[in-house]
C-alpha cells in the first residue's frame, strides 16, 4: 500500500433472496449487539425489507443497500427498482452485476456499466462485483476476465469514479460452493486490480476499496483480510447466521 493511505476495511452481507421480517429481525438484534465497529458494513437485503432495515439501523453506523438496480430513472418496467426509490429509505451502497445476477439474469457488461454510471450520478456508492468462472480460471483467463469486467465500466465512468466505487472480486467458482480463494489466490488477483487501476492513477487506486467474495466464513476472515489487497469482503452464505458475520465483522481490524 502507498505510504500514509489507509483503506478501512468494509464487510457486506449479501442476503440474497432470503429472510422474512421475523429472522431479520433477530438477525439484525444479533448483528447491532455484536458488532465492534472496528470495520464499515453494509448489509443488502431483499429489496422489500429494506423499509425493515431503515427502521431497525436508524442511528446506528450500519448502511445497507439493495441487491438490484434499474439504470432508467422511471416508467414501464415491471419488476424493477429504481434510484430514487432506494434513495427514498436511506440506501447508501448498490450491489451491481453479481455473477447471480449476470448468470441467471443475463446481466452483460454493458449493462453493468450502465448501472454503475446511474448509481454514481445518483450520489450513491456502487459495489462492482466481478469475477472469473471455474472453467475461466482453468482456462487461464482470470486476469482478462476482470480486466474486460472493470474496463467495461472505467471506458464509461472514467478512473476518478473508482475511488467512490467499491469492486468485489468473487470468484464465481466460491460462491456458495464452501470452497474458499486461498489468501495467496485471492491476494494475486486483487493485485492485479488494484495494478490495473494504478496504471491509470496511482493515487485512486490506493483508495480503492476492493473486496473479496466466495464463502467467506469466520474461520477464513482474518487471513483474507490480513492480505494487503484485500479490503474486507461480501458475504453471502455466512451472513445468514448472526454469530458468523458477526465474527467476520469483527476479524476485520480496521
Ligand atoms: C455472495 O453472494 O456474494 C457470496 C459471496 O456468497 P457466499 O459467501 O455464500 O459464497
Amino acid at each position: 500500500m502507498e505510504a500514509g493511505i489507509m483503506r478501512r476495511l468494509l464487510v457486506a452481507a449479501n442476503w440474497k433472496m432470503n429472510g422474512d421480517m421475523s429472522s431479520n429481525a433477530a438477525l439484525l438484534a444479533a448483528f447491532k449487539a455484536g458488532f465492534n465497529g472496528s470495520a464499515d458494513t453494509a448489509i443488502f437485503p431483499p429489496a422489500v425489507y429494506i423499509p425493515q432495515l431503515a427502521d431497525s439501523l436508524k442511528g446506528s453506523a450500519i448502511a445497507y443497500g439493495v441487491q438490484n438496480i434499474h439504470f432508467e430513472e422511471k416508467g414501464a418496467f415491471t419488476g424493477e427498482t429504481n434510484l430514487a426509490m432506494a434513495q427514498d429509505f436511506g440506501c447508501q451502497y448498490i450491489l451491481v452485476g453479481h455473477s447471480e445476477r449476470r448468470e441467471l439474469f443475463g446481466e452483460t457488461n454493458a449493462i453493468v456499466a450502465k448501472k454503475v454510471v446511474a448509481v454514481l450520478a445518483a450520489g450513491l456508492i456502487p459495489m462492482l462485483c466481478i469475477g472469473e468462472t471455474l472453467e475461466q480460471r482453468e482456462a487461464g483467463v482470470t486476469e482478462q476476465i476482470c480486466k474486460e469486467q472493470i474496463d467495461a465500466v472505467l471506458t464509461q465512468v472514467g478512473i476518478k469514479a473508482f475511488e467512490k466505487i467499491v469492486i468485489a472480486y468473487e470468484p464465481v467458482w466460491a460462491i456458495g460452493t464452501g470452497k474458499t480463494a486461498s489468501p495467496e489466490q485471492a491476494q494475486d488477483v486483487h493485485s492485479f486490480i488494484r495494478q490495473l487501476l494504478a496504471a491509470e492513477d496511482a493515487a485512486v487506486a490506493a483508495k480503492t476499496r476492493i473486496l473479496y467474495g466466495g464463502s467467506v466464513k469466520a474461520s477464513s476472515a482474518q487471513a483474507l483480510f490480513g492480505q494487503p489487497d484485500i479490503d474486507g469482503g461480501l458475504v453471502g452464505g455466512a451472513s445468514l447466521m448472526a454469530e458468523e458475520f458477526v465474527a467476520i465483522c469483527n476479524a476485520a481490524q480496521g
